[in-house]
């Protein structure tokens, strides 16, 4: 996108728009500059204040632990994003998220790695499953549960149905132990007060751990039945569309049926493809991407409009209902995620949109021809276009 900026004769961009603007002559971060084109010499079709659609998480504060990392993009880090909430875990092989639970519900996709993760519902089930790339798993709020690393280490992408939800307030085994009277403790396990003498005296939150046998031999000393439906799925196994610009896979609770509070589509758009315009009418947009770069022009109505821009690693929001699309800048395949608040996943496109709409009255409104109604609207799902040079 570089070529939009003027670059000056030390090949530095600058915000200059043909007679406008200037040169930047005191402190500046090129680097932040460069990732974010469309902020620095915006399309002229922005206009109006527009909240912080973007943040990237090496902006998050890393949290380290014996046993892996996470960081996290919540309401603080980015104030319009009230309905969802993120983290992004790495876990070394053995290494383990603490047994824990919390208010909210937790979706995860696998993004490196795998992992084997461990549960129980309401009615005391057993939920105990091996989780690999592109695999997913959800908890209903609050049912516990734990991650554990295997042979290669784990990688994730957690994602919690409230934008208030910060993984450093949850309830963990450690911490509650930690906070009960002993002899409460005593009387509630049937064994002396001492016996609690050497548990921790806090919450460990993540610790290092051997990597687990085979999941056959790695069962509670007296399992019950397991968990159904599952709590754990797959990307792959979701509603799968294909179009000439990319793929998309569609994850609900239509499919994935625990997945009640959350929804997910993971869309892959090959260079020269777009996410078409359309918009969601059932919740916000939370985004993490996963691949390759893209940018986003949100449309807020009123005439106010801003453009984005997001490489791999970023997070990106779509307030409810606001009009949008994501057209792949790189020439490398662009990957991204579109999470909701929602049991279902749901979008209307503007083609489509103008595809049932009477000729007539679509002319009524814009000056279009009917090469253009009859060859450039589709009617069939298709959420991510490509079209060929003649379209240009
Ligand atoms: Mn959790
Ligand atoms: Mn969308």
């Amino acid at each position: 996108m570089e070529d939009k900026n003027h670059l000056d004769s030390n090949s530095l961009p600058q915000p200059r728009k043909e007679e406008r603007g200037g040169d930047i002559l005191g402190a500046r971060n090129l680097e932040v500059e460069s990732q974010n084109p469309d902020f620095f010499v915006s399309p002229d079709v922005d206009h109006g204040t527009m909240p912080n659609l973007k943040w990237p998480f090496a902006m998050s504060h890393m949290r380290v632990e014996s046993g892996g990392w996470s960081r996290e993009v919540t309401v603080r880090e980015m104030p319009e994003s009230t309905q969802i909430a993120s983290v992004n875990m790495h876990l070394e092989p053995g290494g383990i998220r603490e047994l824990h639970w919390h208010k909210e519900a937790e979706w995860a996709m696998m993004i490196k790695g795998s992992a084997r993760v461990t549960s129980i519902d309401t009615e005391g089930n057993v939920a105990i499953d091996d989780v690999e790339e592109g695999g997913l798993w959800n908890f209903p709020s609050g049912i516990p549960h734990s991650i554990q690393a295997l042979e290669n280490g784990a990688e994730f992408l957690l994602v919690f149905d409230d934008g208030a939800f910060s993984e450093n307030s949850t309830f963990a085994i450690s911490d509650w132990i930690a906070h009960t009277p002993k002899e409460v403790l005593a009387k509630n396990f049937g064994v002396s007060a001492d016996y609690f003498d050497k548990f921790p005296d806090g919450e460990k939150y993540m610790l290092k751990g051997k990597v687990p046998g085979p999941l056959i031999q790695n069962l509670p000393e007296s399992p019950n039945k397991a968990v159904d439906p599952p709590f754990t799925f797959s990307f792959y196994d979701g509603k799968k569309v294909e179009t000439e610009g990319g793929t998309v896979y569609i994850v609900d609770s239509t499919n994935f049926k625990q997945a009640t509070t959350i929804a997910a589509a993971l869309v892959e758009v090959e260079p020269g493809g777009i996410r078409e315009l359309h918009w969601h009418p059932n919740a916000a947009e939370w985004q993490y991407y996963l691949e390759g770069q893209g940018r986003m022009t949100v449309f807020a109505a009123t005439g106010k409009a801003r453009t984005y821009d997001y490489q791999a690693g970023d997070a990106g929001y779509v307030p409810f209902a606001m009009g949008h699309y994501i057209e792949n800048t790189g020439d490398t395949p662009l990957r991204f995620l579109e999470m909701f608040q929602s049991d279902h996943f749901a979008d209307l496109s503007l083609s489509r949109w103008m595809s049932q709409t009477p000729p007539s009255l679509l002319k009524e409104h814009l000056p279009i021809d009917d090469d253009f109604i009859k060859n450039h609207l589709h009617s069939d799902l298709r959420p991510v276009v490509k079209w060929g040079r003649s379209a240009k």
